[in-house]
């Protein structure tokens, strides 16, 4: 009798329980693609959270915005990620959510170069040159920037084809180079390079490898970097809007022929600037 009792109560216990549930909305977090690799970027979105989302992916801060449903956060993948596996951890509504991400091999094409020696091995000037910029260039990226962009990112050369793609693994003379961290458009010399959204630009100088180049800080960690330029249009520290025209293609540089490369970092990571443009963006 007595544990017929204690059963009854249970089951009503069990009952409440999951009729208290069944009135509340749970989170849900959709990650989008659903498959990524090293230099991919991905987007995390928490439908149906009341409140502000913070977040982290393998460590690092993520930068969650109002959208719809809920709340999203764009995560770059860096180009030399180990395949693995990787925490994401959200709060939201003071409880927390934890996610395991699967980053998948990828495979990179190998392009193998010969060129002339003198193209290959610098000057001790130039090599010196080359060393200092490297150094700047590594200095320049802000820890932490309010955002600045809006929307979807848009293609800089609209209609232009890619030639080497993003993360082509170089053999130059048989000795292996750091993997291609952008993506070379071919395009004629002179043809305008429009900014990919609103940003700031924090690089306009003309650099012994790239040539004359331009950096613009979107905000948030998302940076986009213009390479080989014939002429630039903007100033260092200027604001700039989604579409402005800020410089012009060309071969400046250590360059063969006219062409725009076109590098983006999210969060400090190399990504696909393809990639980018493919985001769905509020
Ligand atoms: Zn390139």
């Amino acid at each position: 009798m007595r544990n017929r009792i204690v059963q009854i109560i249970f089951i009503i216990l069990i009952g409440l329980v999951s009729v208290k549930h069944s009135f509340a909305i749970e989170p849900a977090i959709v990650l989008s693609p659903k498959k990524v690799g090293p230099g991919d970027i991905m987007t995390v979105t928490v439908k149906n959270a009341s409140g502000p989302v913070e977040g982290s992916f393998n460590g690092k801060h993520l930068y969650f915005n109002p959208a719809k449903n809920g709340y999203k956060a764009v995560v770059g993948i860096d180009l030399k990620t180990d395949p693995g596996t990787y925490p994401l951890n959200l709060t939201m509504d003071g409880r927390t959510l934890a996610r395991n991400v699967v980053i998948a091999r990828k495979k990179y094409p190998v392009q193998k170069l010969t060129l002339p020696e003198d193209m290959v091995v610098l000057s001790p000037e130039n090599e010196a040159r080359a060393d200092r910029e490297q150094r700047k260039m590594a200095a320049i990226w802000p820890l932490d920037s309010p955002r600045i962009w809006q929307g979807s990112f848009m293609d800089p050369l609209p209609g232009k084809t890619p030639g080497t793609p993003f993360g082509v693994r170089r053999i130059i003379n048989n000795i292996p180079k750091n993997p291609h961290t952008g993506v070379d458009i071919t395009a004629e010399e002179g043809e305008p390079v429009k900014a990919p959204n609103d940003g700031v630009a924090i690089l306009v100088e003309e650099q012994f490898y790239s040539g004359n180049s331009v950096v613009l800080d979107h905000g948030q960690g998302i940076y986009t970097m213009f390479f080989h330029l014939s002429m630039v249009n903007v100033k260092y520290g200027q604001a700039v809007r989604k579409g402005d025209v800020i410089a012009f293609v060309g071969s400046t540089g250590r360059s063969t022929g006219a062409h725009l490369h076109w590098g983006v970092r999210v969060q400090e990571a190399k990504v696909d600037p393809l990639a980018l443009i493919k985001l769905r963006l509020e």
